[in-house]
């Protein structure tokens, strides 16, 4: 049997973390991967987790199994973290999966099981791994257009285009804040346009925010989560907390299930916890109860939202200098859009070849498709990085 296995493609971002571990070159800069790293390269545990789990250790008398949706302390806390009470609670069904990436694996499960004929919009581009489940599943599924690679921007004209094609209880996968790979984001009077055309068109938004916090503030990156989720009938949003605890190998997310009528919710919520039970049974819970002590703490919930702040605030600072270097270098404003963009990451906008050459010529890693970590990133090599991006002819 398994020597009939084939081999799988390689990903592409591991890939390229390999490639950087081998490189010899002490100058090399790593702004592949999706996690973030401070001044001094290191992915830290925050202060609040390393207190939650020193009380964890402390207080936690059984490890034996919690329940098929999770601790419903850690539904209750994520849901007010995210959708602020805009939504009654009674209309949402929710179940504790292994991560953001568990969330939405089971988000589409449950499309495929209820209605196998709805196609899958996502943006194009979009996190890879969307469009690799949904291959996986054997989903139906379409881009739309998304990224405007003349300004970096979002081909918002395009999108509305292409969404108008959609039917009735098709299912649009929409980044809630800090698009994954772009870093370009809809403003609020395009979400509402957004929201107008679900409407009209019936078709059933899943948003995906794997980066609440990372972008404009805490409640600034649900406000389109919350506008969505407040103003239809129908939604699904998959949450994750493994950036902004850095809790990334704890494996820690939500699938939230919004039904039209609370009457529903008790059925919605059966089959959540189904899902959960044929994939893998009970959800890891460490990760979740973490992040349940710290958003129920009011000092530990103040710290973790203090330390959380900081890291973005950093972030649009590498942003607004990786900018201003490159208007220098470049003696143009072609690279304004690098302080606009949300998150951490950005999209360059340049060919494969180039970013190869980026690669090969000074040290520099991101992702083929020039998408780039700001995290990867400190005060001294911003200005490396832009004089590279000019010398390479970016
Ligand atoms: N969605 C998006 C858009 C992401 O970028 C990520 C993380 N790379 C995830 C979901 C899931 O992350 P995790 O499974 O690590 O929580």
């Amino acid at each position: 049997m398994l020597n009939n296995l084939k081999p799988q493609p390689a990903d592409k971002i591991l890939a390229l973390m390999a490639l950087y571990r081998d490189d010899p070159r002490p100058t090399k800069i790593d702004l592949g991967v999706g996690v973030y790293k401070n001044a001094e390269g290191v992915t830290p545990v925050m202060r609040a987790v390393k207190e939650a789990e020193r009380r964890l250790v402390e207080e936690q008398t059984s490890k034996a199994y919690v329940a098929l949706a999770g601790d419903p302390a850690y539904s209750n806390a994520m849901i007010e973290l995210v959708l602020n009470n805009v939504v009654d609670r009674g209309r949402i069904a929710a179940v504790a999966t292994p991560g953001g990436t568990g969330a939405v694996r089971q988000a589409f499960e449950l499309i495929k099981g209820v209605s196998p004929d709805a196609t899958v919009w996502v943006s194009n581009p979009t996190w890879p791994n969307h469009v690799s489940i949904l291959n996986y599943l054997g989903m139906n599924h379409t881009a739309y257009r998304y990224f405007d690679s003349e300004t970096r921007g979002v081909d918002f004209d395009g999108m509305i285009e292409d969404l108008a094609g959609a039917s009735a209880g098709d299912v649009v996968l929409l980044h809630g804040c800090c698009h994954n790979p772009t870093g370009a984001n809809l403003n609020q009077t395009q979400w509402q346009t957004v929201v107008d055309l679900l409407n009209e068109k019936g078709l059933i938004p899943m948003i995906d925010i794997a980066y609440q916090g990372f972008g404009d503030g805490l409640e600034e990156d649900a406000a389109a989560t919350r506008l969505v989720a407040s103003s239809v009938p129908e939604c699904l949003i998959a949450a994750s907390c493994s950036k902004n605890f850095g809790v990334y190998r704890e494996r820690t997310g939500l699938l939230m299930a919004i039904s039209e009528d609370a009457g529903n919710t008790a059925v919605t919520q059966g089959n959540l916890n189904h899902l959960n039970r044929q994939n893998f049974s009970f959800p890891p819970d460490h990760g979740a109860r973490v992040v349940t002590t710290i958003l129920t703490d009011d000092a530990l919930r103040a710290d973790w939202a203090a330390e959380l702040e900081d890291t973005r605030l950093g972030m649009l600072r590498l942003r607004e200098q990786l900018a201003s270097e490159l208007q220098r270098a470049s003696g143009s404003d072609r690279f304004g859009f690098l302080a606009q963009h949300r998150g951490m990451f950005s999209r360059l906008g340049a060919s494969a070849d180039l970013v190869e050459r980026l690669r090969a010529e000074h040290g520099i890693y991101m992702v083929s498709d020039s998408r780039l970590n700001i995290a990867g990133l400190n005060e001294t090599t911003v200005p490396i990085l832009a004089k590279a991006i000019v010398e390479t002819g970016i």
